[in-house]
């Protein structure tokens, strides 16, 4: 069996997917093997990670270590450091998994894919800010894209074994902790409110964007690049329970759902075994006993204008997501530090939009310019917002 395990590179490996990724290799040791480990932040948590794992590759940004105390811990552990992208294009490495954040994910992705990689990919920047870029590069390279998002994973299982396009795709969202508040309420709504999600652990950002429903709005526009559907065949429903991760529809008006507890170790492990599923008694089953109703229902575009911003981005293409991305980032971390209402970080993201030039099939060094200029922008403008 030695023979059959899979090596991974886990870039990202501290944050919320990271850590995760390590519970299932930890579950299932004969199949998976840590090659590689990188993380941005916590050097604590990387330094047991890697005496736990023993990789033989790390990478680390050691900006933050001021005295150089975790990084000469690190080294005592061994592994050799190598660069992100070193790292996510290495000989030695199986599958890359991308739970790096933001656009620093970017370049170790764009390194992966050209390497031709199996690629478990959780950072959501890659496909939104340069989705044409990457799926042109991976068409060239034969890369796979294995969607490691609960929502992807969902229409990438439910498309297992059909041989046509599906006639539309349907994502799921939870429609976050505000889904029934009014606009009086959500102006509002404070920073601990918006963290606390209502059935996923998730970093910060994320969680913010699953409460504005901006996190939806991003995953159509991933799903348009990862399964080649466009626009107008890419719905979102409110399903507040999260059992039905996503559903296709086919020609036939025949509908597949992919159904499990709100776990993301799950997909996680689904985007390693692939084409396999493996045992993993560490992973919650349904209870079909204790079963009751799903629900569905439209997701509310006045209320969560960021929805309605994102798939306008995604329409127009270019360097419009990106602009939207980069405001996005800004509007939440203003938010987060109190700065800005949670209502305003829609509007700061509209209206940095509206002030974009958008340059279609843009290089990738247009697309990072679109980002700079949407940061400074949406600095300027959500001074301007505040309300
Ligand atoms: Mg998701």
């Amino acid at each position: 069996m030695e023979d059959e395990i899979k090596r991974l590179a886990v870039l990202g490996s501290t944050g919320s997917i990271g850590r995760q990724t390590l519970d299932v290799v930890r579950a299932l040791p004969r199949h998976f093997r840590i090659i590689a480990l990188a993380a941005g932040k916590n050097l604590d948590l990387l330094a047991e990670q890697v005496a736990e794992f023993k990789p033989e590759f790390i990478s680390y940004f050691s900006g933050r270590d001021e005295n150089g105390e975790v990084e000469a811990r690190l080294a005592s552990l061994g592994g050799r450091f190598l660069p992100l992208e070193e790292m996510a294009a290495h000989p030695q490495v199986d599958t890359v998994v991308m739970a790096t954040a933001g656009k620093a994910g970017l370049a170790p992705t764009l390194a992966a894919v050209k390497a031709g990689k199996n690629i478990a990919l959780a950072n959501k920047e890659s496909l939104v800010m340069a989705g044409e870029i990457v799926t042109r590069q991976a068409k060239l390279s034969g890369a796979r894209l294995l969607p490691v998002d609960s929502e992807h994973s969902a229409i990438w299982q439910c498309l297992a074994g059909e041989n046509q396009a599906p006639h539309q795709i349907i994502l799921t969202a939870s429609g976050g902790p505000f889904r029934d508040f009014t606009p009086a309420q959500l102006e509002k709504v404070t920073v601990a409110q918006a963290l606390a999600h209502p059935s996923w652990r998730m970093g910060k950002k994320v969680t913010i964007d699953s409460a504005t429903l901006m996190n939806k709005g991003l995953e159509v526009i991933e799903a348009h690049w990862l399964f080649d559907m466009p626009f107008d065949r890419i719905r979102v429903l409110v399903h507040p329970r999260s059992i039905v991760h996503s559903l296709v529809e086919f020609a036939d008006g025949s509908v597949k759902a992919q159904l499990s507890r709100p776990d993301m170790r799950l997909p996680i492990q689904y985007a390693l075994s692939y084409p396999d599923r493996l045992p993993n008694p560490q992973l919650p089953r349904l209870d079909w006993d204790e079963f009751d109703s799903l629900t569905f229902s439209q997701p509310d575009l006045a209320a969560f204008p960021c929805l309605g911003l994102a798939i306008e981005a995604g329409r127009k293409g270019g360097t419009y997501p990106a602009v939207l991305c980069a405001a996005d980032e800004v509007a939440v971390e203003l938010f987060l530090s109190e700065r800005i209402a949670f209502v305003d970080i829609a509007a700061t993201v509209e209206r940095t939009l509206a002030q974009h030039d958008g340059i279609a099939r843009p290089t990738l060094e247009e697309v990072l310019a679109a980002d700079e200029w949407a940061r400074e922008e949406a600095l300027k403008t959500a001074a301007g917002v505040k309300s």
